[in-house]
């Protein structure tokens, strides 16, 4: 019997476990199989054909950003092997004289592309705090073609009004493009809040499990959609299909394992809050958050990351290192409980003067909150924490 999904009638869980088709066409397999091939038989001599080469198009990949297109409310998916492949396909649809207005507190890759990479071309980038829309509105020019933030930042969780910087981005005509890794469209969807394109490393929340890397970029305009279809083929950073196929499985328990993020989330940033070797803890479930009105205007859950500042910076290499469960690594998003360094791991990268003036000092951990029993988490913090 073939399946009839409407996707467009199934609400956010059900559309995380069935993706856009839900099933294989060919032979009817439950689970949509993984196209490993680089290319297809012409079977239609002097037409276009669906799929002609995987660099182009490949099957497995097709369903994964369809997936992804619907959970943002895109009209458009483009899956690549890093999100820092999809925003480099982002910033080359400029060009040399184009302006881009970024956040102050973005993703370190991010940074490097805005102050290393893209400014040899030409393109300029001016850093501005999202959190005050008129420092961001001044900042525009007649070059401006992007306004691109991060909300909530990381690592210090600083909170953007989406809908009153896409007001600002409407009225100059310059489109808004907003990096939604963190909240994932479980918590956030940028796109309703009137922003152009959302950004996502899929190695984070989206792939959920540390095991595979993917960036994804979503839209519904259609001249963005056209110049990174172009720069996606041509640049050649299209994901691969068996990593595409590992992304939509990830991607099946999504919402369910964001609800359990969150909740890890609240119950660990409520005890970092009581621990008596923490000076300060960032985190968007705290009602003394700065934004707090903005978070529950445009969120649905605060996700699974924090940063806390620890009092005696001494201790650092112990809060770092010596849990049982929790690991010192870099990255986040995934099941497993993940300690990290920002000075000297993820914004290694970002100038000494910057860093200390966003508030990434010697003393500030980030903690990517996994699924595991929050009192395991809480046990194996307070094993450390409290003779910090
Ligand atoms: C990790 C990350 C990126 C970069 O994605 P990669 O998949 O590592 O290339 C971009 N933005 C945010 C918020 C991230 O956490």
């Amino acid at each position: 019997m073939e399946k009839k999904l409407n996707p467009a009638e199934l609400k956010l869980d059900s559309l995380a476990v069935h993706g856009n088709m839900g099933h294989d066409g060919h032979a009817h397999a439950v689970s949509f199989p993984i196209y490993q091939t680089a290319t297809y038989i012409n079977t239609n001599f002097g037409h276009d054909i669906d799929f002609s080469y995987s660099r182009c198009a490949n099957p497995t990949r097709d369903e994964l950003e369809k997936t992804v297109a619907l959970l943002e409310g895109a009209k458009y998916g483009f899956a690549f092997s890093s999100g820092l492949a999809a925003e480099t396909a982002l910033f080359s649809t400029l060009s040399k004289g184009d302006h881009v207005v970024i956040g102050d507190d973005v993703y370190g890759g991010t940074y490097r592309l805005s102050r290393d990479t893209f400014p040899r071309y030409g393109v300029e980038f001016t850093v501005v705090d999202f959190s005050y829309p008129e420092k961001v509105e001044a900042a525009i020019t007649p070059a401006t073609k992007y306004l691109y933030v991060e909300t909530p930042t990381n690592p210090m969780m600083k909170v953007c009004d989406i809908a009153a910087i896409a007001e600002i981005a409407k009225k100059h005509s310059v489109k808004l493009v907003v990096d939604n890794t963190f909240m994932t469209p479980v918590f956030q969807k940028p796109l309703s809040l009137g922003a152009d394109v959302v950004i996502h490393s899929g190695t984070k929340y989206l792939a959920g499990h540390n095991d595979t890397m993917a960036g994804f970029l979503l839209t519904s305009d259609e001249d963005i959609r056209t110049a990174v279809a172009f720069n996606r083929n041509t640049e050649g950073a299209a994901l691969a299909p068996f990593d595409s196929w590992l992304v939509l499985r990830g991607i099946k328990t999504l919402t369910l394992r964001m609800r359990k993020h969150h909740e890890n989330a609240v119950k660990v940033a409520q005890w970092l809050t009581n621990c008596k070797a923490v000076d300060k803890v960032f985190f968007i479930g705290l009602d003394s958050h700065p934004s707090k009105a903005i978070i529950d205007k445009q969120c649905t859950g605060y996700g699974g990351m924090l940063s806390f500042t620890l009092k005696d910076t001494s201790k650092v290499r112990h809060a770092l290192c010596d849990y049982k469960m929790i690991m010192f690594a870099e990255s986040l998003g995934g099941v497993q409980t993940l300690i990290t360094y920002p000075l000297t791991q993820t914004h290694a990268s970002i100038p000494k003067e910057v860093r200390d003036s966003i508030g990434i000092t010697e003393n500030l951990l980030r903690l990517s909150v996994g699924i595991e029993d929050a009192e395991d988490i809480i046990a194996d913090l307070a094993s450390v924490l409290e003779d910090c």
